[in-house]
């Protein structure tokens, strides 16, 4: 379902930089198959048994979504097979505004309608609609600076508590868990970051966004919201291609110290790109350390997660930047480690 560690990475393990997560905690960049460069061909091979596979992690604008229906466990109980399985991804049809969205094609699963459908109505939570995604469903915050004005239309948070509704999802105790392995733009608190005053009014508007959609979602009935943890990461391995669940995963680590000073101006892209690859470090072999690796590294995100549980909806403070007045939160504020980093990136678009 999730092919060669290549793909694991490319739809679930892959980390980015994050000024904030960098400035406030351990959070490194981690990935299971970097390209590393003619020098180090071959790195990201699994031997894998589908031929096709990359082997490299290609990154791609592409939401992954594996759900999985299953009945609440209780004390004691063996756990059961899933009720049901599916994996979704979004699909782009021409233009942004047409993309389906991961999120949509499952709400629209007939198979999956079927068995939600046939749950009668009690109090009692009987079943769990688990979503591992690769971020958190969208919330009016995505695009860029450039198509800032056609994008940011969508809401697959309003999309899916309305779904539960129409379906009455809590009547039939159907709750849901969605499972994240990181986060889009809500981690972006600190306004200084950004590199102008109109980045600023997009990418800060829309971070704050992504944060009260997060919000809606933790405060809707039966729903939750948390990074990935280690039995998850087991989970998504185990639907990976035999050969990636019989290897040892390789964890890669990218040591923005190795990159050469003045890289990111580096104006031959072939030469940006190899001394890119060159900051790539083996860290560390073994499935069981890579998973522990990946949720120590998702720290500072957990913690930012349940911080929101409890701060006020940004949309309620009003517009312009006195309306983006910073919440206290677990970022360290103003450090000297932030601004320091903060000399050496960009913020990843
Ligand atoms: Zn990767
Ligand atoms: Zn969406």
């Amino acid at each position: 379902m999730l092919g060669s560690q290549a793909q694991l990475c490319a739809a679930f393990f892959h980390t980015e930089r994050c000024y904030e997560a960098e400035a406030a905690a351990d959070a490194p960049v981690l990935c299971l198959a970097p390209s590393r460069g003619s020098a180090a061909s071959g790195v990201g091979s699994a031997g894998g048994d589908v031929r096709s596979a990359p082997v490299t992690c290609e990154r791609q604008p592409t939401t992954v979504l594996v759900a999985l229906l299953q009945r609440v466990q209780r004390d004691g109980e063996d756990p059961e097979p899933p009720l049901y399985e599916c994996r979704y991804t979004n699909c782009f049809r021409g233009s942004v505004a047409d993309t389906l969205h991961a999120e949509q094609a499952m709400m629209a699963d007939a198979a999956l309608l079927k068995l939600l459908r046939a749950q009668p109505e009690s109090a009692d939570p009987a079943l769990v609609l688990t979503m591992y995604l690769t971020q958190q469903p969208c919330h009016f915050a995505s695009g860029r600076v450039e198509n800032a004005r056609v994008t940011g239309q969508t809401s697959c948070t309003h999309a899916l508590i309305e779904w539960r509704r129409r379906e009455r999802l809590v009547e039939r105790g159907v709750d849901l868990a969605i499972r994240v392995s990181r986060l889009f733009r809500a981690q972006w608190t600190d306004d200084s970051a950004h590199q102008d005053q109109q980045s600023l009014a997009v990418y800060g508007g829309r971070a704050g966004r992504a944060r009260d959609g997060l919000r809606l979602l933790m405060r809707a009935p039966g729903v939750s919201v948390s990074m990935l943890n280690a039995d998850d990461w087991r989970l998504l391995l185990g639907l990976c291609d035999g050969a990636t669940q019989r290897s040892q995963l390789t964890l890669y680590r990218h040591e923005h110290s190795r990159l050469p000073d003045g890289w990111a101006e580096m104006e031959d892209a072939d030469e940006q790109r190899a001394a890119f690859e060159s900051a790539w470090v083996d860290k560390a072999v073994g499935t069981e350390v890579v998973v522990a690796a990946r949720v120590a590294a998702d720290t500072y995100y957990a913690e930012l997660l349940n911080g929101l549980q409890h701060t006020p909806f940004e949309s309620d403070r009003g517009r312009g930047a006195g309306g983006r007045a910073q919440q206290s939160g677990p970022r360290e504020s103003g450090s000297a480690s932030a601004r320091s980093s903060r000399s050496r990136a960009k913020r990843t678009k």
